[in-house]
């Protein structure tokens, strides 16, 4: 990561903005008013599209690439840079901005090209939303308590943005539900988790190379995750019944939300997927041969040591 990406302002998606200065200390419920309006005729549009971090989603690259017409790893290598999520170890991708001007790359003096498939971060923008329980509390299968969660959201107020002098006004939900917020929040829910999960553990564990790279792919690149699940030992190692097998084949957005299962259950052990029985047995059977093996070396270890002993004390014998 170089300077620039960690200095750089962050729009946030996690509930965490990197300029704390600009948040205005209150916590606002969905029924908080909220005077805003952004819109072509505001002195400072397009202010916010420059010099900015913003972390892409699933489902951001999901509705990006379908816009563009480009597959995963075209768009990523022409408009992403990696980044890592949230100081873990979990990598991730962020807009690459303009070298010239240091602006996102969809942004012209009319605007954002890509507006109605705008990044969640763009559409946070200026009120993040903060979960109080974001470092996630499980129950006794691991998987994540939803119950316990409290949201609350807050203004980011920067000087630079003048939608604040507007008179547009309306609740934080009317103005969330007019951003396409809540959609958003639905899509990125558990991949969201996931990173929280991982934050909560904190620099104690660490992900193996497999893990990130298997997270990395099913995070940014649907089309191979794809061919993961139907082109490999998959479907013979995990119990998927019919109907999700033919939702998975037909509809991305499916195919996205279960490989967010497949992550919580490989990365944290969350009992969301089956194992097929017979992968399990034959998996017991493996470690009892290996264990069997190293049963057998062990004694064989053992023999070859008391032998020598004794072959060494004989020897000691008939020298006195
Ligand atoms: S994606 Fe659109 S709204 Fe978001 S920073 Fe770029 S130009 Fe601005
Ligand atoms: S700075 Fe504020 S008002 Fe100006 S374009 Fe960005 S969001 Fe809209």
């Amino acid at each position: 990561m170089s300077n620039e990406d960690k200095s750089a302002k962050e729009k946030t998606i996690f509930g965490k903005e990197k300029n704390p200065s600009s948040i205005v200390p209150r916590k606002l419920t969905l029924e908080s008013p909220l005077k805003f309006r952004c819109h072509p005729g505001v002195r400072c549009f397009t202010a916010c599209c420059g010099g900015i971090k913003i972390v892409l989603t699933p489902y951001d690259i999901l509705q990006l690439t379908r816009r563009l017409d480009l597959p995963a790893h075209e768009f990523l290598h022409q408009f992403t840079q990696p980044t890592y999520l949230e100081n873990t170890d979990m990598p991730g991708v962020m807009i690459k901005l303009r070298e010239d001007d240091n602006k996102c790359p969809f942004v012209t003096p009319g605007g954002c090209t890509v507006y109605t498939d705008r990044p969640t971060a763009c559409r946070y923008y200026p009120v993040g939303m903060a979960d109080f329980h974001e470092g996630g509390s499980r129950d006794a299968a691991g998987n994540e308590n939803t119950s316990q969660e409290e949201k609350f959201f807050f203004l980011v107020r920067e000087d630079h943005c003048k939608g604040f002098e507007e008179d547009k006004e309306w609740t934080i939900r009317e103005w969330r539900a007019d951003q396409g917020v809540d959609v958003r929040d639905e899509m990125n829910k558990e991949w969201l988790r996931l990173v929280m999960r991982r934050k909560s553990f904190g620099q104690q564990a660490s992900l193996s190379e497999q893990a990130k790279r298997m997270f990395f792919m099913a995070s940014t690149d649907i089309a191979t995750f794809r061919k993961f699940v139907f082109e490999s030992s998959f479907l013979d190692t995990y119990e998927i019944d019919d109907e999700t097998i033919r939702k998975i084949k037909e509809d991305d957005v499916e195919l996205m939300l279960f490989s967010f299962k497949y992550l919580a259950a490989t990365l944290f052990g969350a009992k969301v997927l089956k194992i097929r029985e017979e992968k399990v047995k034959a998996k017991i059977a493996q470690i009892k041969v290996r264990q069997d093996e190293s049963v057998m070396q062990s004694i064989k270890e053992y023999e070859e040591l008391k032998a020598e002993s004794e072959r060494k004390k004989t020897e000691a014998d008939s020298n006195k």
